[in-house]
C-alpha cells in the first residue's frame, strides 16, 4: 500500500515491500520522492534515512528542475506554487473586480478575470511576488549594510534568467531575482550580504569569501539551500549568485 508522508520539507510516497534494504527514488520531471521500504521497517527508520538524504534528493530535484524541458506552469487550480520556500496549493477564482492575491496557511488564491491568459495570470502573480519582495528588502539592506560596512545607493528587483543577484559596483546598485520570493528567506538574505560583499571586491576570490565568513557565517548553509530548494519550476538559474 503506497502512503505519502510529509518528511522535513519533502512530500514522499512510501511503498512497503517484501524487499531487505530501502531505496529512494527521485523522478523526472518534478522531482517526486519515491522510498521503496521493507514491510516491517518503523516508520521512524525511514524518516531519518529520508533526512539523511535530504541534501541528495535537493540536489536531484534541482537538476530536474533546471532542465530545459521543465513543465511550464499553467497557472490554473492545484498546481504548486512556491512562496518563501513552501509549497502552496494555487487556486484560480474569476472576479470582475481588480486581479489579486491572497494568501492563506495552505493556498495562493489567485482572482483574474474569467478571460484571463496564462501570461495575464502569470504577471498577476509575479506582481505580488515582487510586492513581497520589496517589502522585505529595505529591512534586511537596513540590517546587513552596517555589519557588511557597504552601502548600496539603489536596488531593485527583475526577472533574471541566469543570476540571483547582481552588483553595479560603480553604481552600487544591486538588482535582485525576482524568484528569490519563492526560495527560504534566508536564501535571499544570502544574496543581498553577497551582492553587498561585492562593493568591497568584485571577484569570487578568497578574500571574498573570507569577508562572507566574517559577516554571515553559515552562509553556506543558505547557498545550498539557493541551489537545492525546490521552486515548482526554475527560471534556469544558475548556482551562484551572480
Ligand atoms: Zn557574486
Amino acid at each position: 500500500m503506497n502512503k505519502t508522508v510529509q518528511i522535513g520539507d519533502l512530500a514522499v510516497e512510501v511503498v512497503r515491500k517484501s524487499i531487505r534494504t530501502m531505496r529512494v527514488t527521485v523522478y523526472p520531471p518534478v522531482g517526486r520522492v519515491r522510498v521503496a521500504a521493507p514491510l516491517r521497517l518503523p516508520d521512524e527508520t525511514i524518516r531519518e534515512f529520508v533526512l539523511s538524504r535530504q541534501a541528495w534528493i535537493h540536489r536531484h530535484q534541482a537538476r530536474f528542475a533546471a532542465q530545459p524541458h521543465a513543465p511550464t506552469l499553467a497557472y490554473c487550480s492545484g498546481e504548486t506554487h512556491y512562496y518563501q520556500g513552501r509549497p502552496y496549493q494555487l487556486r484560480v477564482h474569476a472576479t470582475t473586480g481588480r486581479p489579486c492575491v491572497k494568501q492563506t496557511e495552505e493556498y495562493i488564491h489567485l482572482f483574474v478575470r474569467e478571460d484571463s491568459t496564462l501570461t495575464d495570470r502569470a504577471k498577476v502573480l509575479a506582481a505580488w511576488y515582487r510586492a513581497h519582495l520589496k517589502e522585505q528588502i529595505p529591512a534586511l539592506l537596513a540590517h546587513w549594510e552596517p555589519i557588511v560596512g557597504a552601502r548600496a545607493e539603489a536596488w531593485g528587483v527583475k526577472q533574471m534568467k541566469t543570476r540571483w543577484g547582481t552588483c553595479n559596483i560603480q553604481a552600487r546598485r544591486i538588482w535582485l531575482s525576482l524568484e528569490l520570493a519563492k526560495k527560504p528567506v534566508g536564501c535571499l538574505e544570502y544574496v543581498v550580504v553577497h551582492e553587498l560583499v561585492h562593493l568591497h571586491e568584485r571577484l569570487h576570490n578568497a578574500r571574498f569569501w573570507g569577508l562572507m565568513d566574517q559577516f554571515m557565517p553559515d552562509w553556506r548553509q543558505h547557498k545550498a539551500a539557493l541551489q537545492a530548494h525546490p521552486t515548482g519550476q526554475e527560471s534556469g538559474a544558475g548556482p551562484d549568485a551572480d
